[in-house]
């Protein structure tokens, strides 16, 4: 059996590499909303349609757009037996539609990296990355309104699965492999408090 684990961090906390690594060891695949939309709007479909101006102001895309978005994609089955959640939930609403996804097919999260990086660390790497990427939402202004949608969002859903008793926060505030390992040691350690 797999298992569902949900990662979330600012913008620029390296949690897309990490998220990356952790699901090819736990040999589940990796969702990531983001991925997911970029994808609709490369497509040009209803959803990339609407999507596209949203993404690009730093907002975030409406809440019931993304977990029907997100629903269709657990409906996959490489999904059946665990997923790793990459930007989703981002909202108190989604967290609930979450719980409410795997419910439906007797599953729960099993653990939630929190990715933990200062503002300074995550500017700067944005900067870098919207060089040589050329992502169209990683502006200066777009940087900041993501950042702060994040602070205002996302962020108080710690403390959410912190009471759950659900909370792994890791120091993301260095080198890839340090993270890594923490990350590692965490989940497996919830996974087998989970069996
Ligand atoms: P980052 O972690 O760098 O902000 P993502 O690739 O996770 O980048 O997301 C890019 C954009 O896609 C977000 O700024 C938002 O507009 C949209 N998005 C991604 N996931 C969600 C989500 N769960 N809910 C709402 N909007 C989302």
């Amino acid at each position: 059996m797999g298992v569902d684990v949900v990662f979330f961090g600012p913008p620029g906390s390296g949690k897309g590499t990490q998220a990356q690594r952790l699901a090819e060891s736990l040999r589940i695949p990796q969702v990531s909303t983001g991925d997911l939309l970029r994808g609709h709007v490369a497509q040009g479909t209803e959803l990339g349609k609407v999507a596209k101006p949203i993404m690009e102001s730093g907002a975030l895309v409406p809440d019931e757009l993304v977990t029907r978005m997100l629903r269709g994609r657990l409906a996959e089955p490489d999904a059946a037996c665990g997923v790793l959640f990459d930007g989703y939930p981002r909202t108190v609403a989604q967290a609930a539609a979450l719980d409410a996804l795997l419910a439906e097919s007797g599953r729960r999260i099993v653990s939630v990296v929190f990715l933990d990086v200062a503002d300074e660390v995550i500017v700067d790497r944005l900067v870098k990355r919207a060089a040589l990427e050329g992502r169209a939402d990683d502006t200066p202004e777009t940087i900041r309104e993501r950042l702060r949608v994040y602070r205002e969002k996302t962020e108080p859903l710690a403390a959410r699965f912190r009471e759950k008793g659900l909370l792994a926060r890791v120091d993301g505030n260095r080198p890839v492999e340090a993270v890594a390992a923490d990350i590692s040691r965490a989940v497996a350690a919830a996974a087998e408090a989970a069996r």
